[in-house]
């Protein structure tokens, strides 16, 4: 038991639950190295949302809220940090949760759904008797996507994506956007929008703005996401970490 009052508390009791995730068996060997290279970035920023953040937020939200078809892709460490914040925010922005793995085992994707259905979330797709397909033809487990999820798609929030994976669903020609502290990884760098934030602060804030947005006209949506540069807020969101460090 970690008391409160210990400096570092919110950031244990992360580490906590991905062990526990890892002894339940539905994480992949690499998942506690991901989770370091996220701390340490979290580490940088002062473990608070930044200003780029909370715009790269809005645009997020605007764009999953003009989609016709958005998909949340969640792994085993989205999945042990924020689950049940995730099913709010499908539920907020009308979209569909997909189980994707980047080292995919039928073990682990029935744990994973077994998760989903007990937080109250039966649409689960990507599970093991889902209809899938594979994009841009490539016939291997990283280009596999639900039929009716991903590989119909036309916005894909991927939180804590791996490079080689973004890649592929960023050449099927959606639109991606991602949630990954790692302001200078593959993933941030190829996506149309980049959120430099902890996926525990960021998933329930961005269904706060999903309320608020919902309300506003499409017109203000459509201007939010054209108006948006990912490189530059990505630049904004770097000298962020220089700032905090002063
Ligand atoms: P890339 O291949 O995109 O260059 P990578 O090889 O670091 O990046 P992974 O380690 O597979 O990719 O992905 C994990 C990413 O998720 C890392 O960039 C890490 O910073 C980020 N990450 C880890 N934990 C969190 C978290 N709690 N919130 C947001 N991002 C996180």
């Amino acid at each position: 038991m970690i008391p409160k009052s210990h400096p570092r508390y919110e950031s244990l009791l992360l580490r906590e639950k991905i062990v526990k995730a890892a002894e339940n068996g539905y994480l992949a060997d690499s998942a506690m190295i991901a989770h370091g290279r996220g701390e340490a970035f979290d580490y940088l920023i002062g473990e608070k949302t930044t200003y780029p953040a909370k715009r790269a937020m809005y645009v997020a939200v605007a764009a999953l809220l003009l989609s016709n078809n958005p998909v949340i892709s969640v792994n085993g460490n989205a999945t042990a940090l924020a689950i049940d914040e995730i099913i709010e925010l499908a539920n907020a922005v009308n979209a569909k949760i997909e189980i994707n793995l980047f080292y995919r085992t039928d073990e682990r994707v029935e744990l994973l759904t077994t998760l989903y259905r007990e937080h109250g979330y039966k649409e689960i797709l990507g599970s093991l008797d889902d209809d899938i397909e594979y994009l841009n033809d490539i016939k291997n487990n990283r280009a596999s996507a639900s039929k009716t999820g991903i590989y119909a798609a036309d916005t894909i929030l991927i939180p804590l994506e791996d490079g080689d994976r973004a890649e592929i669903l960023k050449k099927s020609g959606k639109n991606i956007i991602t949630i990954d502290l790692n302001p200078l990884s593959r993933t941030s760098k190829m996506s149309d929008v980049s959120i430099m934030d902890n996926i525990v602060r960021a998933i329930p804030f961005m269904t706060k703005i999903a309320e608020d947005l919902k309300t506003q006209d499409k017109k203000v949506l459509i201007e939010m996401v054209n108006e948006f540069d990912n490189e530059e807020n990505l630049k904004e969101s770097i000298e962020q970490i220089k700032i905090n460090n002063k």
